[in-house]
């Protein structure tokens, strides 16, 4: 079995092509592996085996008919649990959606029905992708499959522990802070967040608008380029998707082989606090890129310090605003005690978010409230976010991408970060990217020690995915750690 699930998309469509297996045979792999090992790992909240395999079926109908869809037609995808699937769970890993099930297909959701992909359950994830570790869902803990008592990262944990363990090959998640690029990078895999506006964010539940954005995670940089070309795309129901043409990933990297790209390296990225190892596998791929002939720029990017307070008080403030809707009368859970149309709303808001979801409700309201919003919120967060951006973008005069470590630390044990802050501080270096709305990707670079996976992150220049697609396979061509799996 494991010839098979753990190989690229490119081995997978050359093998239902080949007529090696079909897309029912091939799903069934990844069914069986997921019995197999979710008691360890759980990364899936729901799943339905029989309308996947009818999907499958569908696809191997269309395949013998010759009238495959693309060539992703038959492929198995992971969804993260928010993003609408008509007729299935959507719950976002919170009590206030546990029963609440999707009315429509989110516009990415379509795209990967357009090209004949088969979709293989709802991952967990942090409560409204609040978080870094799972540790936050109100169903389950997902487990590192490189360590069982360590986080998968998150909030796209079960994304990148299903990629990981070979549940599915492939999976979409979201990055509003770091989500997908941190477990990504905490669990060995390759995780692409786009330029904010690349995808329609239709049918994706919202956290922080300005900052949202869905992308990908799979076994390597071929797969998420290969299920980016099919997402993209302005979307008339969601105004900030952007009108711009859209690119073959595949045919880029392929015309971009053997360039010789200049990447900026930032001393910001490596201060006090970042774990040794990770130091040292960063600064060989420095080397490695050197090597291949890359220009190595230094580059200052002075506003960096300021992106956690930023983030989290823009994030927190669009929250607060986005979960308003979740009131215990239009979406979930009702509290059956309430008796006044006021105790609906407290009583099923307090019974139906968890605490760290209150959290930044809190924090939201409380920057936006009179008197905080100049202080905190207009006058500071927003004008140092156009700060960060002048000062990426004043990089990217010099050069085409910047390189740095995705996390400061390897993926810790659960329960080892038991404040808020000690959580908000491990997004110090993927936040920025959202707040200046860059494409980013994080990409194996080694193992600790421990055999724990260490990520690699590209930043690049808005809407440039096909430039950090092309840095990043030549890395992956360079080394084998995309081949290394977990035993387990
Ligand atoms: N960990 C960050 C947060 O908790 C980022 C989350 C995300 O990207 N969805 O807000």
């Amino acid at each position: 079995m494991d010839d098979v699930i753990f190989q690229s998309l490119d081995t997978l469509i050359n093998g239902l092509n080949a007529k090696q297996f079909s897309s029912v045979e091939l799903t069934q792999l990844y069914i069986q592996r997921t019995k197999a090992v979710e008691p360890k790992i759980g990364a899936f909240l729901s799943f339905d085996e029989d309308k996947t395999l009818k999907e499958a079926q569908a696809s191997d109908k269309r395949r013998a008919e010759g009238a495959s869809l693309s060539e992703l037609d038959g492929i198995p995808i992971g969804l993260k649990d928010i993003f609408a699937e008509k007729g299935q769970p959507l719950t976002c890993a919170s009590r206030i959606l546990e029963h609440f099930i999707s009315p429509y297909d989110a516009t990415l959701v379509q795209h990967l029905r357009e090209a004949g992909m088969v979709l293989w359950g709802r991952l967990n994830m942090d409560e409204f992708a609040m978080g870094s570790s799972s540790e936050h869902s109100a169903f389950k803990m997902t487990h590192n499959p490189w360590d069982l008592t360590r986080i998968p990262g998150g909030s796209s944990s079960g994304s990148a522990a299903a990629v990981a363990a070979g549940e599915v090959p492939v999976a979409l998640g979201t990055d509003t802070g770091g989500s997908i690029r941190q477990p990504a990078a905490l669990c060995g895999v390759v995780g692409i967040k786009p330029s904010y506006g690349r995808v329609s964010r239709y049918g994706m539940v919202a956290f922080a608008s300005s900052l949202d954005q869905a992308g990908i995670l799979a076994r390597r940089v071929s797969g998420v380029a290969r299920i980016l070309s099919i997402l993209c795309g302005a979307d008339p129901k969601d105004a900030t998707s952007a009108r711009k043409p859209i690119p073959n990933f595949l045919a880029d990297m392929q015309a971009n082989k053997g360039k010789q790209w200049s990447l900026g390296v930032s001393d910001a990225y490596f201060q006090e606090g970042l774990n040794p190892e990770i130091r040292q596998s960063v600064e060989q791929a420095i080397e490695f890129y050197k090597n291949l002939g890359y220009r190595i720029v230094p580059i200052q990017l002075k506003t960096l310090d300021y992106a956690i307070p930023v983030y989290y008080v823009i994030a927190s403030a669009e929250a607060s605003s986005n979960l308003a809707r979740f009131d215990g009368i239009r979406y979930g859970y009702r509290s059956p005690k309430a008796q006044t149309i006021d105790q609906v709303f407290e009583y099923s808001r307090g019974e139906g978010l968890g605490p760290e979801v209150k959290r930044r409700i809190l924090l939201g309201l409380h920057v936006l409230s009179s008197g905080k919003y100049d202080a905190y919120y207009y006058d500071k967060a927003q004008k140092v976010r156009r700060l960060i951006y002048n000062d990426f973008m004043d990089a990217f005069k010099q050069v085409d991408a910047i390189l740095a470590p995705t996390t400061p630390v390897p993926a810790n044990k659960q329960g080892e970060k038991d404040t808020p802050l000690a959580m908000y501080l491990s997004d110090i270096y993927t936040v920025s990217v959202n707040l200046a709305g860059l494409p980013g990707m994080s990409i194996p670079c080694g193992f600790t020690q421990d055999g724990l996976p260490i990520g690699l992150q590209l930043i690049g220049k808005p809407f440039e995915e096909s430039t950090l697609l092309s840095i990043a396979e030549a890395f992956e061509a360079g080394h084998d750690y995309s081949n290394c799996y977990p035993l387990l």
